[in-house]
C-alpha cells in the first residue's frame, strides 16, 4: 500500500530514477519511487561508459554489478569513413579502466533492487497519471496500479525520471526542444553465434559508419549480441515506401564491414525493434519543488553511448541538490540554477562531441551526414563555449568568434585529439584530452560559474566553491 505523503517522489525506476532515489535514501530522506512496469523489463541502451564506475561507487552498488557477470568492456572501436579509432580504456590513468555491456533488464533490476535495499519505498506496476500544482509547484501525484487501485501521494519534491515519456516536460512545462540535427531512427535486433573481431580490447562496442548512418555491435554476457542500425528519419521514411523494416535493417547492416563480418556466421534470435532516437533537451530542468533527470530531461543521439551516464549523472546531481536544500544548505532557487547549469553544460558538451564525430566522416555526400550538423537552432555560441570550457584547452580564446567559427574551431580541436587515437598499428599513444573526456571522472561537476559544486564527502550535497577550495554551502534558508 502506498503512503499518502513522502518527502521525495521519484517517477520512474530506470537508471536516473533509481540513482536519485538510492542516493537520497542513503542521505536519510524518505523516498518513494513509482515505476509503471514490473521489473525486469526490456530496455535499449546496453553499452556503458567507464565514468559510471564512480557513480556505482557512490551508490554502493559496484560489487553487486561486478558479481552479476556482465560482459566486461574495455573500450570502443570505430570504423568511421576512412578512419579507424580505438578508444582503449586500458591506457587511461586512474583506477577505472573498464565498464560493462549490460542487458538492461538485468542492470536496471539490480539498481532498483539496490534502491529498495537502501530504504526506498518502491512501487512497481504503478503509473503516475498526473501531477497537481500549488501555483507552479507540483505538490501531489495521482497514481494508478495495474490491478486498478488508485490514489494520491503528496510530496515536498518530485524527481521526474520517467524517461522519454517526460511527464513534466511534455505535459506541464511544454519545454522539450528537439534538435534539428540527429533526427534518427534506430533499428536493432539480437544475434547468437557472432564472430567478434579481435581489435585488442575486451568486449568493445564496434561502431561502423555506412552511407546512410552507422551500426553498432555490442556483445552481451548471455552469449547474444546486440546489433543496431541508425539512419536518418527521412531516409527511413522514404525507404519504407518500398522496403520492410527488416529489409532496411539487413541492407544497412550489410553495408558495414564490421557488423556484417561479425554476424555472417550468426543467427538472429529476436524480433527487429525500431525506435526514433531524436535528440532533445528540456528548456527547463528544475524549478520549485521539481527536478527532471535522465531522458525525461534530455536525450542525446546514442553514438557515444552517453545515455546511462547522463541519466545517472543527472540523478546524482538531483539527489545532491535536494539533499542540500532539505538540509538548509542552499537556497532552492540557487540549487535549481546550479542543477540546470551543470546538466545543460554536460549535455551540450556531449552533443558537440557527437556532432564533431558526425563531422568527421569522409562519406559526407549522403543526406544523413549532411543532416547531422548542428544548426543555429540547436545550440548558441555562448552555450557552446561554456560546454567546452573544461574540455578543450584554450577555448576561452574563442570568445570573439561567431557561432559558425566556434563550432568549426571546436571541430578542428576535436579532430586533433581524435587523430591521436587512430588505431592503425596500435601505437600505444598516450591518453589524450579526448579520451580523458570519455573517462568523465569529473563527478564533481566543475561549472564554478554558478559558485557551487557537488561533493560526495562527508555527505552528498552541494558546496560553495571559493577560490580552488570548496566549503560547505552556507545555511541560507
Ligand atoms: C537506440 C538507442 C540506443 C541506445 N544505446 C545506449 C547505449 O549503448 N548506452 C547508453 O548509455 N545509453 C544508450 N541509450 C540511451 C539510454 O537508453 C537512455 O538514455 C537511458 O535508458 C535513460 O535512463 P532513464 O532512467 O532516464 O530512463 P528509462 O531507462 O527509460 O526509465 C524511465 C522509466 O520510467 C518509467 N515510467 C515512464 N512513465 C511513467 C509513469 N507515468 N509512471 C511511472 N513510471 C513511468 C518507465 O517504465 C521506465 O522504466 C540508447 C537509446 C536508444 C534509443
Amino acid at each position: 500500500m502506498m503512503d499518502t505523503t513522502t518527502q521525495v517522489l521519484v517517477i520512474g525506476g530506470g537508471p536516473a530514477g533509481s540513482t536519485t532515489a538510492t542516493l537520497l535514501a542513503r542521505e536519510g530522506f524518505q523516498v518513494t519511487l513509482v515505476e509503471r512496469e514490473v521489473f525486469p523489463r526490456y530496455h535499449i541502451g546496453e553499452s556503458l561508459l567507464v565514468a559510471l564506475n564512480h557513480i556505482f561507487e557512490v551508490l554502493g552498488v559496484r560489487e553487486k554489478l561486478e558479481a552479476h557477470g556482465f560482459q566486461k568492456k574495455t573500450g570502443a572501436f570505430f570504423e568511421w569513413g576512412a578512419e579507424r579509432w580505438l578508444f582503449d580504456w586500458g591506457k587511461l590513468p586512474g583506477e577505472h579502466r573498464s565498464s560493462f555491456q549490460v542487458k538492461r533488464s538485468e542492470f536496471d533490476h539490480i539498481l532498483l533492487e539496490h534502491a529498495k535495499s537502501q530504504g526506498v519505498q518502491v512501487h512497481e506496476g504503478v503509473t503516475v497519471r498526473g501531477l497537481h500544482f500549488d501555483g507552479d509547484r507540483p505538490v501531489r501525484a495521482s497514481w494508478q496500479a495495474a490491478g486498478g487501485a488508485a490514489g494520491e501521494i503528496a510530496f515536498d519534491f518530485v524527481v521526474d525520471a520517467s524517461g522519454r515519456s517526460g511527464i513534466m516536460a511534455n505535459r506541464y512545462l511544454h519545454s522539450r526542444r528537439h534538435n534539428e540535427a540527429f533526427q534518427n531512427i534506430a533499428v536493432w535486433s539480437y544475434y547468437r553465434g557472432v564472430q567478434h573481431p579481435d581489435v585488442g580490447l575486451t568486449g568493445p562496442i564496434l561502431v561502423g559508419s555506412v552511407p546512410q548512418g552507422w551500426t553498432w555491435t555490442i556483445p552481451l554476457h548471455d552469449g547474444t549480441t546486440s546489433v543496431g542500425l541508425v539512419v536518418h528519419e527521412k531516409y527511413f521514411q522514404e525507404r519504407r515506401k518500398t522496403a520492410s523494416v527488416e529489409e532496411i535493417f539487413t541492407e544497412g547492416v550489410s553495408r558495414s564491414r564490421l557488423a556484417s563480418e561479425a554476424i555472417a556466421p550468426a543467427e538472429r534470435v529476436s524480433e527487429i525493434r525500431v525506435e526514433g532516437d531524436y535528440s532533445y533537451l528540456s528548456e527547463v530542468l528544475a524549478g520549485p519543488g521539481y527536478f527532471l533527470a535522465g531522458d525525461s530531461a534530455a536525450f542525446l543521439d546514442p553514438l557515444l553511448s552517453s545515455g546511462v551516464h547522463l541519466a545517472t549523472y543527472s540523478g546524482m546531481l538531483a539527489a545532491a541538490s535536494i539533499s542540500s536544500i532539505l538540509r538548509g544548505e542552499i537556497l532552492p532557487e540557487d540549487a535549481a540554477t546550479f542543477y540546470a547549469t551543470c546538466y545543460r553544460e554536460h549535455y551540450l558538451r556531449w552533443m558537440l562531441i557527437v556532432s564533431t564525430f558526425y563531422d568527421q566522416n569522409s562519406g559526407k555526400e549522403t543526406y544523413f551526414w549532411e543532416a547531422q550538423r548542428l544548426s543555429t537552432g540547436d545550440i548558441n555560441a555562448a552555450d557552446a563555449k561554456l560546454a567546452f570550457t573544461h574540455v578543450v584547452a584554450g577555448i576561452e580564446d574563442l570568445k570573439e568568434a561567431g557561432q559558425t567559427d566556434l563550432l568549426a574551431e571546436v571541430s578542428a580541436r576535436m579532430r586533433e585529439n581524435l587523430s591521436h587515437n587512430v588505431a592503425e598499428g596500435g601505437d600505444g599513444a598516450a591518453p589524450t584530452p579526448f579520451s580523458d573526456l570519455l573517462r568523465e571522472e569529473d563527478l564533481r561537476c566543475l561549472p564554478t560559474a554558478v559558485g557551487y559544486r557537488v561533493v560526495t564527502e562527508p555527505r552528498l550535497g552541494i558546496a560553495r566553491v571559493s577560490g580552488s577550495v570548496a566549503e560547505p554551502a552556507l545555511a541560507a534558508v
